[in-house]
């Protein structure tokens, strides 16, 4: 039991928008509690509400429906003690770093030289000390940004709000950023009580939050509520860290069947071994855009091989690779975009690797093959052996397409590498 006293409890809170015929409801009957020393992420894709809901959270915006209490009371307006970072801050561009932090505290109705102690000290907490009088466009994207969460932190919000904070950095940036962040939070540098972050960063919402709540959409709704009973600081690469963010996919992937019916067994184990279908990275991609772009991605499978102009064979292999990755879901001859799906075909080149890694990690196929790789002391196998061992499931023809299939995908993911030379496989480092 979480003794912690409440800070944010929302109950059954929806919001409609438009009007007439063009009225919907972007969020439904969202119920959320959260307590002081919670730091909590919101992951969904897009347009499931998450930026509504951090307005309504903030009292930026009035709810269509249902309550909202702060430390138990109703709070109408704008809530005082809660702050939303945004993705880019804007920052005044003719005011310095220090004087764009300063000016938080002009609401507040402070005396101008605690203002200006404050804001220092704000800055100096994010380590952007000897930057107070430059101005913005002197400044880096990151350290744009940490002059945005000072400017947020100086008013020492009790609830901080984060709306994927870190997206328009660069990967460097944004990596050392989240460090300080943690590191602010976890060390109790800040009089914050609490943390609401929405992300689209499956792993960066694993490495911060301790708490991950799942949206979906159409209407946008919370689905899980998972808890992340990891210590900081947290390895990425330790197995317990990628359990949660297998268990994050597996929610966001919207699986249907069990995992051994879908997934099928490795070679060599009872069962059925499935066969990878034959489809190039490239069109999957292109399939799961053309999904993210039509109403509630969703389609017609039959209507699909026309609007693609693509031979009914070839469609149904792109259609069963999407589901067996958790990239959509199969009902009454329709295809939809799961979550994850979407989170794919908007993703960058490089995240859409890991997306992908993480997913085909988990074949049965691949696990055996991995599994084979890392048993070798030079970590490579020759083509010849895993062939041999694939022909014990399937025709010598089949098995030679299983063979490039493996090392199409795996390389793409960047996991397997092949040499034409000595014709062998390698584990990537
Ligand atoms: P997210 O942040 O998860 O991408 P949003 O909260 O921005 O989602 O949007 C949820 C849905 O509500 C989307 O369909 C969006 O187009 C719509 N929406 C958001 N804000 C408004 C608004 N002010 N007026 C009308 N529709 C809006
Ligand atoms: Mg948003």
């Amino acid at each position: 039991m979480n003794e912690q006293p409440i800070l944010l409890e929302l109950n059954e809170i929806s919001q409609q928008y438009g009007s007439g015929e063009r009225r919907f409801t972007a969020v439904e009957k969202i119920n959320l509690t959260m307590r002081e020393g919670e730091f909590v992420a919101l992951l969904g894709p897009s347009g499931c509400g998450k930026s509504t809901l951090l307005r309504i959270i903030t009292g930026l915006q009035p709810a269509t429906a249902g309550t909202l209490l702060y430390r138990g009371r109703p709070s109408p307006g704008v809530n005082p003690h809660a702050t939303i970072v945004f993705q880019t801050f804007a920052l005044f561009p003719w005011l310095t770093v220090l004087e764009n932090v300063a000016v938080a505290l002009k609401v507040k109705g402070l005396p101008s030289d605690l203002r200006t102690t404050r804001a220092i000290d704000a800055l100096d907490r994010v380590g952007l000390d000897g930057f107070e009088n430059a101005y913005p466009r002197e400044l880096s994207g990151g350290m744009r940004q940490k002059a945005g969460f000072a400017r947020a932190m100086v008013t020492e919000p009790e609830l901080l709000c984060l709306d994927e904070p870190f997206s328009a950095l660069d990967v460097l940036s944004a990596e050392a950023l989240r460090g300080e962040l943690l590191e602010l939070w976890t060390g109790g540098q800040i009089p914050t009580k609490a943390i609401l972050m929405v992300s689209h960063n499956i792993e960066e919402a694993v490495f911060m939050a301790d708490r991950i709540i799942v949206m979906d959409k159409n209407p946008g709704r919370m689905v899980a509520d998972l808890s992340v009973p990891l210590p900081h600081p947290r390895q990425r690469k330790s197995a317990e860290f990628q359990a949660v963010v297998d268990q994050v996919y597996a929610t966001l992937a919207g699986q249907t069947r069990p995992e051994h019916e879908e997934l099928g067994t490795a070679p060599g184990e009872p069962g059925m071994t499935r066969r990878l279908p034959h489809v190039a990275i490239s069109d999957l991609a292109a399939l799961l855009e053309y999904l993210d772009e039509l109403p509630r991605n969703q389609a017609d499978i039959y209507r699909l091989a026309d609007e693609l102009n693509l031979d009914s064979d070839h469609l149904l292999s792109l259609v069963e690779t999407a589901e067996l990755l958790g990239f959509a879901t199969i009902a009454k001859g329709d295809i939809t975009l799961t979550g994850l799906g979407e989170t794919f075909a908007e993703a960058s080149i490089l995240a859409r690797k890991e997306i992908f890694a993480t997913r085909i990690r988990r074949l049965p196929i691949f696990k055996w093959l991995l599994a084979m790789l890392r048993a070798t002391e030079r970590k490579q196998l020759d083509w010849g052996v895993v062939q041999t061992a694939l022909e014990l499931e399937f025709s010598p023809q089949e098995a030679a397409r299983q063979m490039d299939i493996l090392v199409d995908w795996g390389r793409y993911a960047e996991i397997l590498a092949y040499n034409d030379d000595d014709e062998a496989l390698y584990l990537e480092p």
